[in-house]
């Protein structure tokens, strides 16, 4: 069962999003080479702290930081370490979660450090774009496969592969909460497939790899890595369906530039809802 959640329930939302983005913010200002992860996730720990939030990913299955930063070929749940330090052209990842008042906000950012690599920058700014696509699809009577189908066809069609172990989550009350909400598309998900309705609030979450699709986890427990060690990109959002389409409740893209992309996220949403999910509400009505 998908939860809907009230409007005053996805106010809250906004308001522990908001504090996502401000930890996300004063990370994003540190983010040189030379500061260890370590130092990054005290700052994000700290920020949500002084806000009067609670660090969502600390002490979940016993992982041991407040935020998960994952450089280069690392995908996920990299381990903030003392002994990590970025470096110039690193890939950086950083992924945060926050409950206040009893309802939570996730969200991540990828940033290139210093001169990225035309390859890195391509791989960033497909995975940003594929999170708007997705979001795009984000209206009443779409389908969630409409999600999943977006991030992988703009994947694909960028030369890139999506990672299909770790999934996109719904959200309120708790940080996972059903439905899953994958990166592609196959038989299962068609089987497991749902309407969206207002009320919805869904974590998305594209994971884009350079190379191969496949991921395996360090002994850590928790650090996911490319199989082929080739880049992986990870950008996320917290959005609800609203009565008149999505509604971004972590919206880090407004205040934080990650040097990728020149516009705003909204590419698609600004141009209001896409033929495919008219073609979705007719077919369900
Ligand atoms: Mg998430």
């Amino acid at each position: 069962m998908v939860t809907l959640r009230s409007r005053r329930e996805i106010d809250r939302m906004r308001g522990a999003g908001s504090i996502v983005v401000e930890a996300l913010a004063e990370a994003a200002r540190m983010l040189k080479p030379g500061v260890s992860t370590y130092e990054i996730d005290r700052t994000i720990e700290k920020a949500i702290e002084k806000r009067r939030g609670e660090p969502l990913f600390k002490g979940y299955r016993g992982f041991p930081a407040a935020s998960c930063v994952s450089i280069n070929e690392e995908v996920v749940h990299g381990i903030p370490r003392r002994d990590r330090r970025v470096a110039e052209g690193d890939l950086v990842s950083l992924d945060v979660g926050v409950r206040r008042r009893g309802y939570c906000g996730d969200a991540a950012v990828t940033f290139p450090v210093g001169a990225a690599a035309a390859g890195t920058r391509a791989l960033c700014a497909a995975c940003i774009e594929a999170l708007d696509a997705a979001i795009a699809n984000m209206w009443p009577g779409a389908r969630l496969s409409e999600i999943s189908a977006a991030v992988e066809g703009y994947a694909r069609a960028r030369g890139f592969s999506v990672v299909k172990r770790f999934v996109g989550h719904g959200i309120g009350t708790e940080l996972h909460e059903a439905p899953h909400v994958p990166n592609y598309v196959d038989e299962e998900v068609l089987r497991n497939d749902l309407l969206l309705r207002p009320g919805m609030v869904l974590a998305v979450e594209p994971m884009l790899n350079e190379g191969a699709e496949e991921v395996v986890e360090l002994g850590d427990r928790w650090t996911v890595v490319t199989a082929d060690r080739k880049l992986s990109a990870h950008f996320e959002h917290t959005v609800a369906v609203g009565p008149d389409g999505p509604e971004i409740l972590t919206p880090w893209h407004e205040t934080i530039d990650t040097g990728l992309f020149s516009g705003k996220i909204g590419l698609f949403m600004n141009r209001g809802r896409l033929t495919s999910h008219a073609e979705g509400r007719a077919d369900s009505s």
